[in-house]
């Protein structure tokens, strides 16, 4: 099993892109008899619904990759990791497990489902397993990797929902048919949640290697764009001439959900809400996230309120290329990446707004 997915060369689809065959290997080798396999159902990623989609619909290819994966690493008990805002679907995906056991199945397997508690941060893995033992959720040092040393303490995996979803048609119709679709670096085809600016809103597929423009002109009907993030709040920034960039990881990825962007949509306003959104959802653990998000969320409320400084604009590249290098996890690390973007390619957003602000100081001396 594990040859067969290292050879198909499937990587993470939750936005890390680590190959998912080494990660089992180094979990089968870790010493010890008690192994934790979990599935990240913790889908927070703003604009993300890919997970949803397969849970709602497909929630057997989700329980047979875990079943798989548990068989691999020589796991005896494994955990959907399910968020709160996904409640609705505890109940349908418990009755696929119950009927997954009543069948026969997962003779071998306790799968249980989790629900969290709504934090953004339990996304990432190890967050995810402070959670599950009844802690606060908090990113934790690296190594170990919780493929030697995990949940409880065990050697764990934690694959992304849309990870494990490939791995029975890997098993059933073997890793060279997989190979077949996608790039050399990019093996297979991904699941994108696309919402925004669009006709036509919703979940594709598509083989990676596909052109973003295939997947937002083409499939979801999107006209007059501005922008397209790929990844998410997080993710990277890419306006109309780079439409012709591929969906791999060797390009731009991320976690698969798509914001499409039309040419009436405000940059600045648009980067105030993702800083919002990281500042409420930062652990506090780290100083240059915990700061950082509320010293860009302060700046941004300035620039939209027209009470920006000329000096706002190194500022906040001087703090998102320190967020950048300093921050603990993920999250502080690539929060910043939407806002170095716009400044590279919407620098005169950024510069209307500082002249509309020098305007109405002007106003306020003149009264
Ligand atoms: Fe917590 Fe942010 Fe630091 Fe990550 S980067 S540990 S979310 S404060």
């Amino acid at each position: 099993m594990i040859e067969a997915v290292k050879a198909s060369g499937l990587l993470g689809r939750g936005g890390a892109g680590f190959n998912c065959g080494l990660k089992w290997e180094l979990a089968r080798k870790s010493s010890g008899d008690e192994k934790y396999l979990i599935g990240n159902a913790d889908e927070g990623e703003v604009g993300a619904f890919k997970d949803r989609y397969l849970l709602t619909h497909d929630p057997f290819s989700l329980i047979e990759g875990l079943a798989i994966a548990s068989y691999a690493v020589g796991a005896a008990k494994a955990y959907i990791y399910l968020r709160a805002e996904y409640h609705f679907l505890f109940e349908p995906l418990t009755l696929a497990v119950k009927q997954a056991e009543e069948l026969g199945y997962l003779k071998n397997l306790n799968l249980r489902i989790f629900e969290g508690a709504g934090a953004y941060i339990c996304g990432e893995e190890s967050a995810l397993m402070d959670s599950i033992e009844g802690r606060r959720g908090e990113p934790r040092c690296k190594p170990p990797f919780p493929t030697e040393r995990g949940l409880f303490g065990k050697p764990t995996v934690i694959n992304n929902v849309a990870t494990l979803a490939n791995i029975p048609q890997i098993i059933l119709k073997g890793p060279d048919w997989f190979r077949t679709m996608g790039t050399e670096k990019s093996r297979g085809t991904k699941v994108f949640s696309v919402s925004g600016d669009v006709e036509r809103p919703g979940v594709y597929e598509l083989p990676l290697g596909s052109l973003l423009k295939e997947l937002v002109v083409d499939l979801a009907g999107a006209r007059e764009i501005k922008a397209v993030q790929v990844g998410g709040a997080s993710g990277r920034i890419l306006p109309e001439p780079l439409l012709d960039t591929p969906l791999a990881f060797e390009h731009v990825l991320g976690s698969g959900a798509v914001l499409v962007f039309n040419r009436n949509r405000d940059m600045i306003e648009m980067n105030q809400r993702n800083v919002d959104f990281f500042n409420e959802e930062s652990c506090g653990k780290c100083t240059p996230c915990r700061e950082g998000t509320e010293v860009m969320k302060e700046i941004f409320g300035r620039l939209v309120r027209g009470e920006g400084q000329e000096e706002d604009l190194s500022a906040l590249g001087g703090l998102a290329s320190a967020m950048r290098q300093g921050s603990f996890c993920g999250l502080g690390q690539s929060a910043p990446l939407p806002i170095l973007d716009s400044l590279k390619y919407f620098k005169q957003e950024y510069d209307q707004r500082l002249a509309q602000s020098r305007y109405l100081r002007t106003l306020k001396i003149v009264k």
